[in-house]
């Protein structure tokens, strides 16, 4: 069975970018049948709070994803404490003494010379009594794990075949001084533990994965498959990071978007198939496939995503809102649905239809306006009323076009755009009507 991951840091909300992840991974569930496991990845307990993890989970809850399991990584210290103690007995966790400064130090001269800044491995020379004679000082060792340094490959299934030589980096170090992890280590016992068949995620980690797998190898564990996708960067072509805030799905939501319209934009953004609303998951699942995620860099404008929310609400049927508009009618709704880009602008057009509106009308159209009211069909009105009025209203008036149906809508709606008269006018209702075309 296909087990995937979504693993964020409850140390602020998710955005676009982190959202993306999440959605794709979800998408790779549903299209293999599979699980989809939410991990906080906690184990910075200073920076992580238990109301991040609220909003994160209440962000994919209004994103469509119900994860099947939920880890946290705070609660799994022990364990990790267990699998270290294992690495340390086989000699790839070593202890390292040197502070901050020292490392710093050391890089400097490194770069001086032309030699990359990787860690020297001073620590392995240690003998005993030289590391009995550190702690005197007072010193506490971090841990770093010690790489094969070789040629690490893997398919990965957006960037195809990937290879990474470790020689060129430094040994990660797995464990802080005060006996906290990274995350490295973490996330590779939690993959092998919840058998997770493919990690999906930014290709800010490829570099990780070869570290990753060095480990997951160490500790006899699957190696699961890899999949990196690009990262989104602003219409202007840089990172989002800077305007993480706006882009957050909070404020999304707050903003009043449809939760498939960020789904769908966040799905086939950055994918060989156009950009398009979906209604639902279903459409999304079907069509997935990581071959059609690009490897360049994908574009977010937030103005694309406005439209396509837009554009997701004039399709949208009756059923998917009417929960939302508590006092509106499937004919409201279908009458007005083109003419709004959120869901809140329906109360606009329900007092649009409900009144009061302050009608419009020219002084040198009063005539033609009492001259159309006198005309008004009698009840009870349909489709086919505002036709038949209009048609008749031409004959007496001689009037056409646009001098013929703007007076009417400036009058009837105050306005000189909105929904099809046609569909509007039995909503109004003849006695509104009747009202507003009196009005002057
Ligand atoms: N917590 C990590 C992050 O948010 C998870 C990365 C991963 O998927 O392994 O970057």
């Amino acid at each position: 069975m296909t087990i995937v991951r979504f693993a964020p840091s409850p140390t602020g909300r998710i955005h676009i970018g982190n959202a993306r992840t999440a959605i794709l991974n979800w998408l790779m569930a549903c299209k293999t049948g599979g699980q989809f496991v939410l991990r906080y990845d906690d184990t910075d307990t200073a920076r992580s709070t238990q109301a991040f993890a609220e909003g994160i989970a209440t962000d994919l809850d209004w994103l469509g994803i119900n994860p099947h399991r939920i880890e946290w990584q705070s609660k799994r210290f022990a364990h990790y404490d267990e699998v270290s103690n294992r690495l340390r007995a086989a000699g790839r966790l070593y202890p390292c003494y040197e502070t901050a400064d020292e490392l710093d130090r050391r890089r400097k001269r490194q770069m001086a010379r032309g030699a990359p800044p990787v860690y020297d491995r001073a620590a392995l020379k240690l003998t005993d009594d030289e590391k009995r004679a550190l702690e005197t000082e007072g010193r506490k060792p971090h841990w770093r794990f010690k790489l094969d340094g070789r040629m690490v490959q893997w398919n990965d299934l957006i960037r195809g075949a990937q290879a990474i030589d470790t020689t060129g980096l430094s040994d990660p170090v797995l464990v802080r001084e005060d006996g906290s992890y990274l995350y490295t280590l973490p996330s590779v016992i939690d993959d092998i533990d919840f058998a997770i068949t493919h990690v999906i995620r930014g290709e800010d980690h490829v570099v990780n994965t070869a570290v990753q797998i060095e480990i997951t190898q160490a500790l006899g564990g699957n190696v699961p498959n890899y999949a990196h996708h690009s990262l989104l960067t602003g219409a202007d072509g840089k990172g989002l990071s800077k305007r993480l805030g706006s882009l957050s799905i909070a404020s999304m939501r707050e903003g009043g978007l449809e939760p498939m319209a960020v789904v769908s934009h966040a799905a086939l953004l950055g994918t060989s198939d156009n950009i398009h609303p979906c209604a639902d998951y279903a459409e999304l699942v079907e069509g997935f496939d990581l071959d059609k995620l690009s490897r360049a860099p994908a574009r977010f404008d937030e103005a694309e995503l406005s439209q396509l929310n837009a554009k997701l609400l004039h399709h949208l049927p009756w059923d998917a809102v009417k929960d939302r508009l508590p006092s509106a009618s499937e004919e409201f709704w279908l009458a007005i649905r083109g003419n709004i880009a959120k869901l809140a602008e329906a109360a606009d057009w329900e007092k649009v239809v409900l009144g009061p509106v302050a009608p419009v009308i020219a002084p040198e159209d009063h005539g033609f306006i009492s001259e159309a009211r006198g005309l008004l069909p009698a009840s009870p009105w349909d489709g086919t009323t505002w036709k038949n009025w209009t048609e008749a209203v031409k004959a007496a008036t001689g009037r056409k076009g646009k001098a013929l149906f703007m007076p009417l809508r400036l009058a009837l709606t105050g306005l000189d755009h909105g929904p099809e008269l046609a569909q509007l006018l039995p909503l109004i209702g003849r006695e509104r009507v009747l009202e507003r075309l009196m009005a002057n």
